[in-house]
Parts: structure tokens; sequence; C-alpha cells
């Protein structure tokens, strides 16, 4: 709290982009919510930061149980990680980053390619993670009006200047949960001039519906300045671990171990990583759970005049007349939401999909609500 009133003294020795940048602001932990509204654990239901309600694979709760060699350092390299990712995706291991998280990633991309007088694109409502390190790297960030809600691939190809390097493109995006179809991306891809890295952040990819997924990771071939960017955070259940990869040409995923601190991800996010990433029937099992649960949610938004942008994430970005008044009565009885006034979205909260117990919580506060 120290020092948002009050001018930080350091700000005029430290480096001059952070005058520009706020700190993170994640969706609330629920120990907060314990503390702040004397509620018990069991009281909470956590919907402000899509993390999955169907937590992890069994097999990772078995491993948690017997984790050896915490002593020991990592494997910087992450060997056996990379192995079942470049199995998984039918790819070298030379094309993968492995990330502290994909919000590391992006860190290591920025790191890797923005500095002074050089800029990237990004689109309005769009993950504010590409704002922030951008502005870290004192690179200029040009943010491109929104349409509907989404990216506006057009207006982001007429922002290219000639300082440009980096484009992110979050699809489905965050928050708002809109999905640009694969063929506009490759449109837009053979669009956008070689020497621009787009990155292509699909935090959200395996809940896509099947007729709407593409093997986007078999452009790389064609596209040397594509990155794909992949969490475990989201559907794997591996949120609080910090493990997500980029997927690349090889001499790009050179420059971002250049720049990568040496043990990044530690060892149990990359043990559980192997894990999670072979029980691809669970993945599936939670991808068709959620698309059930999202499908009653809008159902029941209907009914009840709550207006949502249409989304094919695990959560729902609704909009309400008072989304505050709304968000402070929720967390009074332990549903938490997120509100996104940062993101341009006053008035709109988003909710993520849970499981059926969930999501009568929710939905019966609101009924008293509205
Ligand atoms: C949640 C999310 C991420 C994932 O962040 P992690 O650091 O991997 O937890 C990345 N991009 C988008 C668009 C997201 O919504």
């Amino acid at each position: 709290m120290i020092g948002k009133k009050k001018q930080n003294t350091w700000l005029n020795y430290a480096n001059p982009s952070l005058s520009n940048i706020q700190p993170y602001e994640p969706g609330k932990p629920e120990s907060q919510l314990i503390r702040e509204l004397n509620l018990s654990t069991q009281q909470i239901v956590k919907l402000n930061s899509n993390e999955s309600l169907w937590e992890a694979a069994p097999a990772i709760k078995h491993h948690l149980s017997n984790i050896q060699n915490i002593h020991s350092y990592p494997d910087g390299n992450g060997f056996e990680l990379k192995q079942t990712i470049a199995k998984l995706h039918n790819i070298s291991p030379q094309h993968i980053t492995l990330g502290n998280g994909s919000n590391d990633i992006l860190e290591l991309i920025a790191r890797a390619f923005l500095c002074p007088n050089t800029s990237a694109i990004y689109a309005q409502h769009s993950f504010i993670v590409y704002h922030l390190v951008t502005l870290t790297q004192q690179a200029r960030g040009i943010k491109v009006p929104a349409s509907n809600y989404g990216h506006n691939l057009t207006a982001m190809l007429q922002a290219i200047e000639k300082e440009t390097k980096i484009i992110f493109i979050a699809n489905p995006n965050n928050p708002t949960g809109t999905f640009i179809p694969y063929e506009q991306i490759k449109d837009f891809l053979k669009a956008v001039p070689k020497h621009i890295l787009v990155v292509l952040d699909e935090a959200y990819y395996d809940y896509l519906p099947k007729k709407e997924q593409e093997d986007s990771i078999a452009w790389l071939e064609e596209f040397a300045n594509l990155i794909i960017v992949r969490t475990l955070s989201k559907i794997y259940g591996l949120a609080s671990l910090r493990l997500g990869y980029a997927l690349s040409h090889p001499d790009l995923s050179d420059l971002f171990n250049r720049v990568r601190p040496p043990f990044n991800t530690n060892t149990i996010a990359q043990e559980c990583g192997v894990i999670a990433l072979q029980e691809q029937d669970f993945i599936q099992e939670v991808a068709t759970q959620t698309l059930i649960q999202k499908t009653r949610l809008e159902s029941e938004f209907n009914k009840l005049n709550i207006r949502y942008i249409p989304s094919l994430g695990n959560f729902l970005c609704t909009e309400f007349a008072d989304a505050p008044y709304i968000h402070q009565k929720l967390s009074e009885h332990g549903i938490l939401v997120r509100p996104i006034g940062g993101y341009e979205l006053p008035n709109h909260l988003r909710i993520t999909v849970g499981q059926e117990r969930d999501n009568k919580r929710l939905l019966k506060i609101l009924e008293q609500l509205l």
C-alpha cells in the first residue's frame, strides 16, 4: 500500500519506464478473502483468475507426495519436460523455451527484442502483460482499438511502423474471450513483414472446440517470425507451480535462452509438467465439462438478462449496469469474480466457468442481486 498515495522517493533514480507502470493486480487470493471477510475456505468460490476448477490430473497429486531432490538445482535445460513437449507437438526440442509461467516467456521475448526506440503492437482489451513487458523495456506500446471487443487484425497491420518489433495476439483473448478463426491468423501472418515477431498466445487453446482448433505449431516451418506461447496454468491446473513454454524457430529460442535466468523453471514444476502433459484424456474431459458448464451459465445469464461476450475461453465476460456493486456483493458472499476496469471495461466482470456447484452458488446470488 505504501507508495500508492505518496510519491516513491526512488522513482527518480529507477528505470524511467517504471513511472508509467503499476504492479500487475492479480485476482485476490483465497487467503486474503478469508482474512478480509472472515469466511471459511468452504464458503469461497474462486472464479477470478481463470484457473481450472477441475484442478490438476489425479496423477499430479500422487507425484507431489513423492517429490525428491529439492536440495539440488533444477535441470536448467528442462530435458525431460522438453522431450515431453516435443513429443506432444511433434516438434524438436530446439524449438522450445521454458518459462516460469508463460508470463515469464512474454518477458523473455520482450527482453530479447524490445529497447528504447522500438515498439510493440497489441489490442485494446487484450492481456495486460503485453503492455507491461513492453513498457519495462522502455519500448513504446501501440494499443490498437478493438473491434467488437476483439482484435482488429486489419487495424493492427496498419499500425505497423518502422520501429515495430513485436505484435502480441491472445487467441482466445483474455479478458474478453473473443476468438479469431485460424484462417484469419494465417492471412495475417502472410501479411506481416518477416522481420516482425508475431507472438500468438494460446493460453486457452485446449478449451477450443475441435472444429476451431488448428495445428498452428506446424506453421512454424513456414513462418520463422511466429512464436506460439502455451501455459500449464489454465486447463492443466498447475497455476501455482508456474510453467509455460514458447515454440519458435530455433534461432529465436536461442535468443530467448540468452536472456533466460538459468533456473527459471523449478524441479517440481518440470516433473509435474511432464505428467500433466501426458494426461491428455483428463484434459479432454475438463474441456468437455467446461464447455457444458459454460453453455449452462450462458442460458442462465440469458434468463437473468445478463449480457456477456461470446467466449471460447473457460470464462465469460459479463456486463452489468453497475459492475463494482455486483463485484462487491458477490465478494461479500465469498464469490470471487474479476473486475476489469483496468482493461477499459469498467462495467464488465470476468467470470471463470466453474463446476456445477460453483456456478449454482454464483447464480443464486446473482438472482438475488438483480
Ligand atoms: C492466464 C494467461 C496466461 C498465463 O499466464 P501464466 O504466467 O502462464 O500463468 C498467458 N496469457 C494469457 C492471455 C492468459 O490469459
